[in-house]
């Protein structure tokens, strides 16, 4: 076996070589037994169990509690260029069917494409990183070239300004690595419809691609209740609503207002400018610069019903100490929004708590269902885009839920 391109052995105590074998792409710092040589932060080493057979090739992150984290099982791998070609060039590949409907996808999904910590999203003909794990942190430049290799776009962003880079004893850093920043928000499209990014002061990377099929669900809720009420007025509340993507898809299915919260006036401004990208009149897209659980409440005092509600809020439960707390609040913003909640119409809730599993969220808006004294079916369980799968090595992944209901 070539171990050249390793100049560090990382030994796995007894025992705790199971979970590499099963290709859990982790290795937990209380795992190790000892480290032979002293890698640098990202570099590449190889993890052996006490016998010294060969597990994984991983990149170093001496300062996480996720200590390595596996590019391959595969003893014959080199992690090289080449390499880094190899996997982009898959995930890329994964992702073409999308482009019929849109120029905005999600290219790389960490764990998911075999590149932990990597995150690529594409805007148009702009690509945006995130090298949130010390590994990829540390071969940048050869994913930048693999990424050019793969896409041919010429500019190249990065975003790794997320809080995880801390626990990776990663500084916060942003700005061009190829081209040149855009000016104006980038135009993306996505079934039918136009969208403004910012990529340089945006969440995450400037957008929640992974709702994109969601949008489309409250967009066919919208036409639902057209169809079944033959002309009466579709009203709808997009909470936590960003920029409007979920508002923009219900306005573009006949909605006849879609009331668009969000407490921050940014995020507000760029939904103006989306529902004007869009030909959609002022008055259609009502905008509210509020605190959501404050807008419930007012909306219930003045008797305020709507068709169809998005309840989109960012995550409660950052991490399993918190999800007791999370669960309240999630219970909460749920049954004040059933409670504006027209009969017949829909509810698309949501919880992107990695913490907080399907089951327990399905449980925690049963029981805002019972408080709120309506009765709701479960229509389908919602989750992210294909263009955010998940390993199944690796059901860490998993982070976006979602529950459509019908009120009867
Ligand atoms: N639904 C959006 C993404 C939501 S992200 C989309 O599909 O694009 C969460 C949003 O909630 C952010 O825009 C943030 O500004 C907003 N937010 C967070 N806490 C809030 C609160 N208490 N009240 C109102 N908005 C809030």
């Amino acid at each position: 076996m070539t171990r050249v391109q390793a100049s560090a052995e990382v030994v796995v105590r007894a025992g705790k070589e199971r979970s590499l074998q099963r290709r859990h792409p982790w290795l937990y710092a209380g795992a190790i037994e000892r480290v032979i040589g002293q890698p640098a932060s990202g570099e590449t080493v190889a993890i052996v169990d006490r016998a010294a057979n060969f597990l994984a090739w991983a990149a170093w992150s001496p300062q996480s509690t996720i200590r390595a984290r596996v590019w391959s099982f595969d003893p014959q791998a080199v992690i090289d260029q080449a390499w880094f070609n190899q996997r982009i060039a898959r995930a890329a590949q994964r992702r073409q069917h999308l482009l019929a409907r849109t120029d905005a996808v999600r290219l790389v999904f960490g764990e998911a494409d075999g590149l932990p910590g990597l995150i690529v999203d594409r805007y148009a003909d702009q690509l945006v990183v995130q090298c949130l794990a010390a590994g990829v942190a540390a071969q940048r430049e050869r994913i930048v070239e693999s990424l050019v290799a793969a896409t041919a776009c010429q500019h190249v962003y990065e975003r790794s300004d997320a809080a995880v880079r801390a626990r990776e004893g990663l500084p916060a850093t942003s700005g061009v690595l190829l081209g040149s920043t855009p000016s104006a928000p980038i135009e993306i499209h996505e079934d039918g419809l136009r969208y403004g990014v910012d990529i340089v002061h945006g969440h995450k990377t400037g957008c929640y691609l992974d709702q994109r099929d969601n949008r489309l669900l409250v967009g066919n809720e919208v036409a639902r209740l057209r169809a079944l009420r033959e002309g009466a007025q579709i009203e709808v509340l997009n909470t936590f609503a960003y920029t409007g993507g979920f508002s923009l898809a219900a306005l573009a299915a006949g909605a006849h207002r879609a009331v668009t919260v969000d407490s921050s006036a940014e995020a507000l401004a760029l939904a103006r400018l989306n529902g004007q990208r869009n030909g959609f009149a002022d008055e259609r897209l009502e905008l509210e610069q509020s605190d959501v659980f404050a807008y419930l409440t007012r909306a219930a005092q003045a008797a305020q019903r709507f068709d169809v509600i998005v309840v989109d809020p960012p995550k409660f439960a950052p991490s399993s100490a918190h999800v007791e707390r999370a669960a309240r609040a999630y219970k909460e913003i749920n049954r004040k929004a059933l409670a504006l909640l027209r009969p017949g119409g829909a509810l698309l809730t949501f919880s992107c708590s990695g913490a907080i599993d399907v089951d327990l969220f399905q449980k925690i808006v049963a029981s805002a269902v019972i408080d709120a004294r309506v009765d709701c079916t479960l229509v389908r369980r919602l989750g992210a885009g294909d263009d955010h799968p998940m390993a199944m090595t690796h059901p860490e992944g998993e982070y976006l839920k979602g529950l459509l209901l019908r009120r009867d």
